[in-house]
């Protein structure tokens, strides 16, 4: 940034077009620097993902999301105005000169107009109306448009032109993102899958519609994973193979086994209950920071509606002994309660105290009052909560209001 801001000399400035072209630069060169950080943030990189977690790295990735996009756009039109002027030609006449007689420019706009179409499958409400999958592959294009757009910078980049060190500094960090990639995204998950090599071994069902898939691997003792994490899942299947999707352990590993337990709510989900034992699985992971080692206290509640009773089962599992817990489990019918009696064998043993609730939401209320009832401590305990996106918000903003600090608040939503 400085060297782009360094550059430009008051005879830059006062040369016509002059502010278009330094505007031009400074956008993109702030747009290409925050294409850099998404990198960063989703390479998995596994410090990034220990200290973070993935839903944060991916919310941040998803909220700088538009802005290199608008920059790299102002970047296109403000370097065109700027030079058309210098020229004194139109600014069409200047982009046709651009595009065929300056080197790697008709790369890079390729290179754009992909990012455009990764940005628009991207916007919400279009995002909403595709299959996760189909956003998935259109968002691959991205490390394409990286690629095309990469040898512009370097080549015609003003800031590079006479800095040979900033411009090896700028290929060292490119560099680096595309070798995070390739190791915590590819490599690293290979071999880990390599020396596990897990493979379906039962697909019970728990209560209608919710499957609990057990696996097998070799040396999972060895397997570094803490109560509430999640892997990325693939079925090595005809039709799943090639979707991953996220899913966390309902149990901690019990080696040579471990558990998780999903809820049929699409395509994917509901393809589960047919694998067959025997099927190969490839897991990468483990990600998340819902877990036990993020509390402040030694008084946990764990409140969880839904399939997001799982994971609070691993960490029930998973916590210390020391710790004293209550655990609130919420359903429109019994059979809702997932893992129910594992829970409450787990509760017993530690001697918490286990709330069910049952009935509709209307009958059965989850509020402040009866919070308060149920978990007369709960503004000095940690609070961790598990379930539908809305009963999570509801239950974070309920849990807030009775004096829960944020730092003792921990919540995971199943859905990026
Ligand atoms: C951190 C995390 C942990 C999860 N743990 C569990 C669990 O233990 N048990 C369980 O039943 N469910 C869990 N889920 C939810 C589960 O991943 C989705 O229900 C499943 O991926 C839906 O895919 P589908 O093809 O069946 O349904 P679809 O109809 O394709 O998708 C339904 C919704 O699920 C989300 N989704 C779909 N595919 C993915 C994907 N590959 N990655 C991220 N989100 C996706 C999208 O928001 C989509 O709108 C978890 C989700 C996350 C993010």
């Amino acid at each position: 940034m400085a060297l782009v801001l360094i550059n430009e000399t008051s005879g830059s400035l006062a040369s016509p077009g002059g502010w278009y072209t330094v505007a031009g630069r400074l956008t993109g060169f702030l747009g290409s620097y925050l294409m850099l950080i998404m990198v960063f943030l989703i390479a998995r990189i596994p410090w990034l993902e220990r200290a973070v977690g993935q839903d944060q790295l991916v919310r941040w990735h998803r909220r700088i999301g538009g802005w290199p996009i608008v920059l790299i756009a102002l970047h296109i039109v403000f370097v065109t105005l700027g030079y058309s002027k210098v020229d004194g030609v139109s600014w069409v006449k200047q982009m046709n000169t651009f595009i065929f007689h300056y080197p790697d420019i008709l790369a890079s706009l390729v290179g754009f107009a992909l990012l455009v179409m990764v940005g628009v499958t991207s916007y919400r409400t279009v995002r909403r109306r595709q299959a996760y999958e189909t956003w998935w592959v259109v968002h691959l294009y991205t490390y394409l448009a990286l690629a095309l757009a990469f040898a512009h910078q370097v080549v015609t980049g003003y800031a590079f032109l006479h800095h040979p060190l900033a411009k090896s500094f700028w290929i060292a960090l490119w560099a680096l993102g595309a070798i995070s990639i390739a190791a915590f995204r590819f490599a690293l998950p290979l071999l880990r899958n390599l020396r596990y090599q897990l493979r379906v071994v039962s697909v019970d069902e728990e209560v209608p519609g919710v499957f609990s898939i057990v696996l097998s691997g070799n040396r999972l003792s060895s397997l570094a994973v803490s109560g509430g994490q999640f892997f990325q899942w693939r079925f090595l299947t005809k039709g799943l193979w090639w979707q991953a999707h996220p899913y966390s352990l309902s149990a901690l590993p019990n080696p040579p086994f471990v558990r998780i337990t999903i809820k049929d709510l699409g395509d994917h989900s509901g393809s589960v209950a047919h694998l067959r034992p025997g099927t190969r699985v490839f897991a990468e992971g483990p990600y998340g920071t819902f877990t036990h080692h993020q509390r402040v206290t030694n008084r946990v509640v764990l409140i969880g509606a839904g399939v997001g009773i799982t994971p609070l089962r691993a960490i029930l599992e998973d916590l210390p002994s020391n710790v004293h817990t209550t655990v609130v489990t919420r359903g429109s019918a019994e059979n809702d309660l997932i893992h129910r009696e594992e829970i409450a064998a787990l509760v017993a043993q530690r001697g918490g105290v286990l709330h069910e609730l049952v009935g509709s939401r209307q009958r059965v209320k989850l509020d402040s009052a009866s919070i308060r009832r149920l978990v007369p401590q709960i503004s000095s305990s940690d609070v961790y909560i598990c379930g539908p996106a809305a009963f999570t918000d509801h239950m974070a903003n309920t849990v807030a209001r009775l004096g829960v600090a944020r730092e003792r608040l921990h919540s995971e939503v199943f859905a990026f």
